[in-house]
């Protein structure tokens, strides 16, 4: 047996690509160039996670501005320019967001050009990220349907015609992000689970839900400061998942103040536990990573298991990131089990 390895999702981008270090960067190009040093950098980021020995890559996310407003920049119904500066996330933050300004609609694909040249480079298994309907209306302003359910199921459509396009371009995982959940425990309850199953429906690929405490950034480091010693979030939300269409739930575990008890309560899903902080610039030793999947592993069974990161590592300098992804394999080698066996034997 042996533990899977994956990514939560981005890699940071390259410095000829886009901005480096923010959340929200501006391109360095234009048109034809911007496409295809899109592409490029999209080649890259599967090279590295390949070189670095993991078996589930994702396309890292170089091909999109920032996890939400990436796919929103290709829907009908959303004004990009048309930004409102809000508080998200329960007002941890504010951002400048795109306006839902009538009937959201996916007319064409989003994302297929660089799922293609993932799965054209990555020689195993190959993950694709995409907002979650709540994190997607909890990161806009919406003057049309005033109304986050309603605008969250119509979101959800356009992600199951995204995905649809996406599997058939030979994706394996699909992973929808959801850090809002850990902000909305009764939205999760009240819609939040239905709309990702919405999204869900019929794609006949492995599903996965990333629920994390954010990047890196200072906001997110002082609300978990405001958190207290023990973050019981994930205990109002776990078992509303474990009822969800979901195969595989993404967490957050290391260098956090999440009790590892809580994993107890997802029942029949595979966990993608956060072993490498993002949190943090400091480089994972192999010792830290075995003993993180180790403490999950006396709560989740092994098999169950997939050693990946904290969250998303867009913000990083880009040594930073493939220092723990090599860390990330190698705790897992440590922890007694190969992780290069995760490519094609997931359930
Ligand atoms: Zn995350």
């Amino acid at each position: 047996m042996g533990y899977r390895t994956t990514i939560a999702g981005s890699l940071p981008k390259p410095g000829w690509l886009a901005e480096t270090g923010k959340l929200w960067p501006q391109w360095r190009l234009d048109g034809a160039d911007l496409a295809q040093a899109k592409r490029d950098a999209t080649i890259l980021a599967v090279s590295e996670q390949t070189q670095a020995g993991i078996a589930c890559c994702s396309d890292g996310e170089a091909a999109r501005v920032h996890f939400v407003h990436g796919f929103l920049e290709g829907l009908e119904g959303i004004d990009p320019a048309a930004k409102v500066r809000r508080g998200i996330r329960n007002d941890r933050y504010e951002a400048d967001c795109p306006s839902i300004v009538g009937e959201i609609r996916r007319a064409r694909p989003v994302h297929l050009d660089e799922a293609r040249v993932a799965r054209a480079f990555a020689p195993g298994a190959l993950k694709f990220t995409l907002p979650g309907p709540m994190t997607i209306v909890d990161t806009l302003y919406d003057g049309y349907y005033r109304d986050r359910k309603r605008a969250a199921f119509a979101f959800a459509d356009a992600l199951n015609a995204e995905m649809r396009d996406l599997v058939a371009a030979g994706v394996d995982t699909i992973q929808l992000d959801e850090p809002a959940f850990n902000v909305f425990f009764d939205e999760v309850e009240a819609w939040g689970i239905d709309a990702i199953d919405r999204a869900f429906d019929g794609i006949a690929a492995r599903k996965a839900v990333h629920v994390c405490y954010g990047y890196g950034i200072e906001a997110n480091i002082a609300w978990k400061r405001e958190l207290g010693d023990a973050w019981d979030q994930y205990a109002h939300i776990f078992p509303f998942l474990s009822r969800s269409s979901a195969d595989e739930i993404s967490i957050e575990l290391a260098g956090s103040r999440v009790p590892p008890g809580v994993l107890a309560r997802l029942t029949g899903k595979d966990v993608a536990v956060g072993v490498i902080d993002v949190a943090t610039d400091a480089i994972e030793t192999p010792e830290q990573v075995a003993a993180t999947i180790d403490l999950a592993a006396q709560y989740v069974p092994r098999e169950r298991i997939i050693a990946s990161t904290n969250c998303g590592m867009a913000p990083m300098a880009r040594d930073v990131a493939n220092a723990k992804l090599a860390a990330l394999v190698a705790g897992a080698r440590r922890a007694g089990i190969s992780p290069d066996s995760g490519g094609r034997d997931r359930a």
